[in-house]
């Protein structure tokens, strides 16, 4: 980015005038090629209203298509040939400069385009489309007359639709989210049955299921200390781990930092980890600051999301809460970003460019903007944790619960010696025992489990051939209800097999159990009790998440059976137990953060049992009781288990000793993709010889083959200026080694090895 346009504003309008002549333009076409800067000639009339962020439309080859304006140049070299901006797309510039800035920053430290790192900063909904949507919107309304002779089937389906509005005008925008499309629509208007007419619309998302009344508490000692820490800090660019064990009141802490920022006319962005937390903590905030608050989260429709972003931009809301992408939210006068639950994977963006880690991407914001960040867990991640014993930020410790209420009491059940004991059902006889006291007493439990579906994958007992997906290098999981084996990564299902297709056995047996499977091995055990599951299966329809959570409060379920969804956030005081069902299933991934995955998920599971004046107990049952990650989570000592596994990643030089850098080569053709990993790897090779760097591979990754295309990758250790490079030395080498048939996608700090 140039600078011309910043030294214009301060040597005066004149020579702002004279400046803003020649825009530089990122264009809205995602290809490496294109990654750079265009100019453009501003036509005189356009020159006064145009400013850097602004979106605008202009000609490019053949097309035209939508840019954004980045800065504005001396007269370009070819000066002759040079084409005109055509129009301007919005009244307000949709991107700040900061965020330009932060913007320019992903695409050198994620390797991605810049235009793709444009994107996650303009409001919902907005991209290439050449005008944003507005809160006036074009909707229709019956006439009353018309003719309805002949109708189609989609038009009938429409007219049904607007129907329903009775007499209401209904907007384009959510007849197209029911899927009726506008030559639909536009044909019942020349009909004559519906007639066009302008709306002005305020979207906000409805009240949440689990508002809560706003508690009044007094803090405690702890909490004082670490909220007179952050305040202390509020608009400086100073981050915080906040180590809180779970029910020690860190949300408290975080809405009354934020109450003072507000105070101060500072803005603030909170984000949480995606839908488990959103009800319950999004209740919490709404009930604090009310109107304040904007949300941003993936379920709300595209037009709620885009309003709120509005009234950010605009000042009306001045604290954003929201998941990943609300990273970019346009708050005013930035003073405290807060991370809860910072340790969680969701807050990589790790299936689409750009590949960002939105911790990483809020620490550089608030750099530019001068914020203060505060990263909450119960479990601080180990690259969080390092930061803060090396004095890079600092450390704040909740180490007790609030209102003395103990940590629950943790009981390790070696699943081994059940089944040397002949015990082959999912329960322990340990946990039968403590789940039928805790009924008895008429208390709530939680049973944990890490998978969904009825079993995890079946297999064939003589020969041990596991039923995996054809494209994909998985093993398919097994749905009762539909009766058919499921692949989780490409969505093939089939009949499950009757004989092995391996050897021909019948000896075909289920493997592992899944919350189904659970479920119904406790109804047996318990046919009285009220259970439900809540798992990702259950909850993919908008509504039913809430609407479970909502009865396990008011005690209508007693037994809530679900996977990492029932682990994180909750706060329900009925809880006295909880179940670990199989603590294994992630210890056994080829990841070097399994360990640190499992030790979290523990710990938040855990977490859940006790927060009320009963008491609480946690079964947990393993295969691997010795490990370290289970042995800590039981003591609930995170001081352990951080140094037992800071010396493991020390001596194999993982994280938080380096960055990570994979790139993963795919392609139909395994011969191609193998030729292309090894080209790459002797290009790559000499230029990774600075200090600190070194190259792994290449090697078939561990999912060798997923939607049918063939995997292969490189990795790369650097260190943590490393990645800034990256983009350079990619871009060299496909000077060298162009791909056909094979694409490379990069990926800075992976949160998966798979
Ligand atoms: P964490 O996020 O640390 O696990 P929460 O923020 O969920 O803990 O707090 C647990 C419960 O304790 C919530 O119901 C909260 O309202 C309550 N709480 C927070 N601070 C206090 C306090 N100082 N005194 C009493 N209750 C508190
Ligand atoms: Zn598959
Ligand atoms: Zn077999």
């Amino acid at each position: 980015m140039h600078t011309a346009g910043i030294f214009a504003v301060e040597d005066g309008c004149v020579a702002l005038t004279m400046n803003k002549e020649y825009a530089e333009v990122i264009v809205d076409v995602a290809a490496f090629p294109i990654d750079r800067e265009f100019h453009y000639r501003v036509p005189p009339g356009l020159q006064p209203s145009l400013e850097v962020g602004h979106r605008v439309l202009v000609p490019f080859g053949r097309r035209r298509v939508v840019g954004y304006v980045v800065g504005f140049s001396p007269p370009p070299e070819d000066v002759a040939s040079i084409k005109d901006v055509l129009r301007i797309l919005d009244e307000e510039p949709l991107i700040t400069p900061t965020l330009l800035q932060l913007a320019h920053w992903m695409s050198e430290y994620y390797g991605c385009l810049l235009v793709e790192a444009i994107s996650c900063m303009l409001p919902p909904g907005t991209r290439a489309r050449e005008s944003a949507p507005r809160r006036t919107l074009k909707a229709v309304r019956l006439t009353g007359g018309g003719s309805f002779a002949g109708l189609g089937p989609k038009q009938q389906l429409a007219l049904e639709l607007i129907q329903k509005a009775s007499g209401e005008p209904i907007t384009f925008v959510s007849l197209e989210e029911q899927g009726i499309g506008r030559a639909t629509i536009q044909s019942l208007i020349k009909r004559g049955i519906l007639g066009e007419e302008w709306v002005t619309i305020r979207r906000r998302p409805e009240e949440q299921a689990l508002t809560r009344e706003d508690k009044q508490v007094i803090l405690t000692p702890e909490q004082e200390r670490a909220l007179a820490a952050i305040t202390g800090s509020l608009g400086q660019n100073q981050v915080f781990v906040l180590h809180g064990v779970t029910g020690s009141g860190k949300t408290e802490v975080y809405l009354r930092a934020i109450a003072s920022a507000l105070r101060a006319d500072l803005g603030a962005l909170v984000l949480v980890p995606e839908i488990a937390l959103t009800a319950q903590v999004m209740g919490a905030f709404q009930a604090r600051f009310g109107d304040e608050v904007a949300l941003l989260h993936s379920n709300l429709s595209v037009g709620e999301r885009h309003d709120e972003w509005l009234r950010l931009r605009r000042g009306e809301a001045r604290v954003v809460v929201g998941a990943r992408s609300a990273v970019f939210a346009p708050v005013q006068n930035l003073g405290l970003i807060v991370i809860d639950e910072e340790h969680e994977p969701s807050y990589k963006q790790d299936d689409r460019h750009p590949r960002y880690h939105a911790r990483t991407v809020a620490m550089k914001r608030a750099a530019l903007e001068n914020a203060a960040v505060v990263l909450g867990s119960a479990t601080p991640s180990m690259e969080s944790y390092y930061r803060g014993q090396g004095g890079s930020s600092r450390l704040l410790v909740l180490s007790k619960r609030v209102e003395h209420l103990p940590l629950p009491e943790v009981a390790i059940v070696d699943m081994r010696e059940e089944l040397k004991r002949g015990n082959r059902t999912v329960f322990s006889r340990r946990l039968q025992g403590e789940l039928a006291r805790c009924l008895g007493r008429g208390e709530q439990a939680i049973l944990f489990l890490n998978r969904r579906g009825y079993t995890t994958f079946i297999f064939c007992r003589e020969c041990g051939e596991v039923m995996r997906c054809g494209d994909c290098s998985v093993s398919m999981t097994y749905h009762q209800t539909e009766g058919e084996l499921r692949c989780h990564y490409c969505g093939n299902t089939r009949e499950p097999p009757q004989v092995c297709p391996a050897c021909g056995s019948r000896a075909i047996r289920h493997f592992g159990a899944g919350t189904q499977r659970v479920v119904e091995a406790f109804q047996e055990l318990f046919p009285r009790a009220r259970a439900a599951r809540l798992d990702a299966d259950v909850t993919g329809r908008k509504g039913a998440h809430a609407e479970i959570l909502r009865s396990f409060a008011a005690r209508e379920i007693d037994v809530l059976v679900g996977t990492q969804m029932v682990a994180k956030g909750f706060d329900f005081p009925g809880v006295t137990l909880v179940g670990v069902v199989a603590a294994d299933t992630i210890l056994n991934l080829p990841d070097y953060r399994s360990s640190e995955r499992t030790f979290q998920l523990l710990v938040q599971a855990a977490g859940r049992a006790g927060r009320g004046p009963d008491g609480g107990l946690v079964v947990i049952q393993t295969y691997n009781p010795h490990h370290y990650a289970v042995m800590n989570a039981a003591e609930h000592d995170y001081e352990a288990f951080y140094q037992q596994e800071m010396a493991f990643r020390k001596s194999l030089h993982y994280p938080p000793f380096c960055r990570l850098v994979r790139l993963l080569f795919q392609g139909e053709s395994e011969a191609e993709v193998q030729r292309a990993a090894h080209l790459w790897s002797r290009l790559l090779g000499p230029k990774v010889r600075p200090e600190g760097w070194e190259m792994f591979g290449p090697a078939p990754a561990p999912l060798s083959r997923l939607q049918d295309r063939y995997r292969w990758h490189l990795w790369l250790k650097v260190p943590s200026e490393g990645p800034l490079a990256i983009k350079k030395l990619l871009s060299e080498c496909a000077a060298q080694g162009a791909l056909t048939e094979v694409s490379l996608s990069v990926d800075v700090e992976p949160s998966f090895m798979l």
